[in-house]
């Protein structure tokens, strides 16, 4: 028996949360975002999972496309972030992959070599995230650039990112919005918009294809959740056991510095899951913990190999006593990911990202 502390995915969550993704925006085709290891989540067996639903998959480099392939993965990829230098350009077509391109030395590449069948790309537009993109007023010229090289390139898209789709009632969104719906309609363009903020929650970004990210791994990306990231169910469950409990007075302190003072005479358990796993280390006292499926909280700060948590109301917690650190417990309780990254003061992306390697992941 090793140490208790296993990431469990939910492949069916998975599926669950893709499938919301594509009833949310009827017309238009889903590409599942899994750069970043499937955010942590293990991106061949995310991958597989998702294979018969899927009509496209989205990373973030080559190495990432090329671990996909390694592992039985035949669907188009898309890079995204339009990572590549001209001499990959025989790699990326080897791999079969389609091109996202954001600066004029790309489009020279792409225009200077002579694949054995035209690449698809997508354009990026810098429509106000200001990170990658060519400015609106360059779009034309570069579209019709690439439009009249149909030996070289193929399947032209519109791409473009939003800085704040995930605030409600923030204009910014509809600033980017109507840029881009111009551009468009001047290059009768099909669009790829919509990340999953945009896809939950904003139609008006729904294009020939989205792109959601974060939801497909069961987190709510809104700054306040609605009908459709409600139905989200969580994919990753980080869970652990109680390994030790101790018993101390009232005024002790627990953990490094101390930080925690029993504010009365209290029980302690110890969890085996610190930060040298990826629980993140700027986890507050009250940051919440299921023990056994019950609400708790932790008590002091989080160790590399372990943390502590308060079980003083739960006298029938003990050595054993299963701990959902985020996910769901077996009884039901849900603990989201979401709730525990506001008390780390970050965003679930980080948490989720940030499980080490030495957390096993084990498919359900
Ligand atoms: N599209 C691009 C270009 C991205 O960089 C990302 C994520 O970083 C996504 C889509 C997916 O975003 P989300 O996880 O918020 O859905």
């Amino acid at each position: 028996m090793g140490r208790p502390l296993v990431a469990e995915i939910d492949l069916d969550a998975l599926r669950h949360n893709y499938c919301l993704a594509c009833d949310l925006a009827p017309t238009s085709q889903a590409l599942a975002v899994i750069k970043a290891d499937a955010y942590g989540h293990g991106a061949v067996a995310c991958a597989h999972a998702l294979s018969d639903l899927v009509p496209a998959f989205a990373v973030a480099c080559i190495e990432e496309a090329e671990v996909l392939r390694q592992g039985s993965i035949d669907k188009p990829i898309v890079l995204l972030e339009g990572i590549f230098t001209p001499d990959e350009l025989p790699r990326v077509e080897a791999l079969g992959l389609w091109l996202a391109v954001h600066s004029d030395w790309q489009v020279d590449a792409l225009l200077a070599y002579q694949p054995r069948s035209p690449v698809p790309v997508w354009i990026k537009v810098d429509s106000g995230m200001h990170r990658l993109g060519f400015p609106p007023k360059c779009l034309p010229d570069v579209w019709h650039r690439l439009q009249d090289a149909p030996d070289r390139v193929t399947d032209l898209h519109l791409m473009s990112h939003f800085a704040t789709a995930d605030l409600l009632d923030d204009g910014y969104f509809h600033h980017q919005m109507g840029l881009l719906e111009a551009l468009a309609t001047e290059l009768d363009a099909p669009t790829c918009l919509a990340n999953s903020p945009a896809t939950l929650a904003w139609p008006r970004a729904h294009g020939a294809w989205n792109r959601p990210g974060v939801m497909l791994y069961g987190s709510d990306p809104l700054e306040g959740a609605n009908d459709a990231s409600r139905k989200l169910k969580p994919v990753m469950t980080l869970r652990s056991e109680i390994i030790a409990v101790r018993d101390i007075e009232a005024g002790e302190p627990v953990g490094y510095g101390g930080r925690w003072i029993a504010p009365r005479c209290s029980r302690i358990g110890v969890v085996a899951a610190g930060y040298g796993d990826g629980y993140d280390r700027h986890a507050l006292d009250g940051t919440p913990v299921l023990v056994d499926g019950q609400r708790t909280s932790l008590a002091g700060k989080v160790s590399m190999d372990m943390l502590t948590v308060d079980l003083t109301d739960l006298p029938q917690a003990g050595i054993g006593s299963r701990v959902v650190l985020w996910g769901q417990d077996p009884d039901g309780a849900i603990l989201s990911i979401d709730e525990v990254a506001r008390h780390c003061d970050t965003i679930s992306y980080t948490l989720l990202t940030g499980v080490l390697p030495r957390v096993p992941r084990r498919y359900r």
